[in-house]
């Protein structure tokens, strides 16, 4: 099994080495053409406006939505989870990052506001237990709607959800040593 990691900007090199310590192959994926050998993908962290745009102007955009659609296992951390929600609030309108509308949810950017960009809390994951959390100006998920399902919240605010094939995180899993939250989506696939 190889797992593909979206290296276009962001904290790719981060998840490459968890998926190393999970002993899955994984493959730094920067052309769409690379996509054909892959059981699943990561959308790493990093500025969902700029990751959007690096992949129009190829065909990485419209490949990942394809796949997605047609039941690849995705998982997507911070701006990856920006990136695979149907609808974002007024501070995704501002700057439009085209989001790639794969999960029935809301999401709102950069959430929890200046004096708490960055931090760490203890959350419970569903299926997991107590996980610690990474949040680097992190985005919330307002609300999810049919199939999406939330797993975790963090002060009553829903900062993970899975939807058949595909997971979204807020947080940042592969900034920690816990493997968990990566063998959760291995299983997966
Ligand atoms: N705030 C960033 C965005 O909205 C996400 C931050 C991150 O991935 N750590 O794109």
């Amino acid at each position: 099994m190889i797992i593909g990691v979206v290296g276009i900007q962001g904290a790719v090199s981060e998840h490459l080495d968890m998926l190393k310590k999970c002993n899955v192959d994984s493959l730094w994926i920067r052309k769409a053409e690379q996509l054909c050998g892959v059981s699943g993908l990561i959308i790493p962290g990093g500025e969902s406006t700029t990751i959007s745009k690096l992949m129009r102007e190829s065909s990485l955009f419209d490949s990942i939505v394809d796949l997605g659609k047609g039941g690849m296992p995705i998982y997507g951390t911070c701006a990856g989870l920006v990136l695979l929600a149907k609808q974002g609030c007024e501070n995704v309108k501002k700057t439009e990052p085209k989001l790639f509308g794969l999960m029935d949810m809301k999401i709102c950017r950069n959430a929890f506001g200046n004096q708490k960009e960055s931090f760490e809390a203890e959350i419970d994951f569903e299926g997991i237990g107590k996980y610690p959390g990474v949040f680097i100006r992190a985005p919330i998920i307002d609300k999810t709607w049919g199939n999406c399902k939330p797993l975790s919240f963090y002060d009553g605010k829903i900062v993970a959800a899975k939807q058949s094939n595909l997971l979204a995180t807020s947080f940042h899993p592969e900034l920690t040593d816990d493997i968990r939250l990566h063998e959760f989506f291995i299983d997966m696939i």
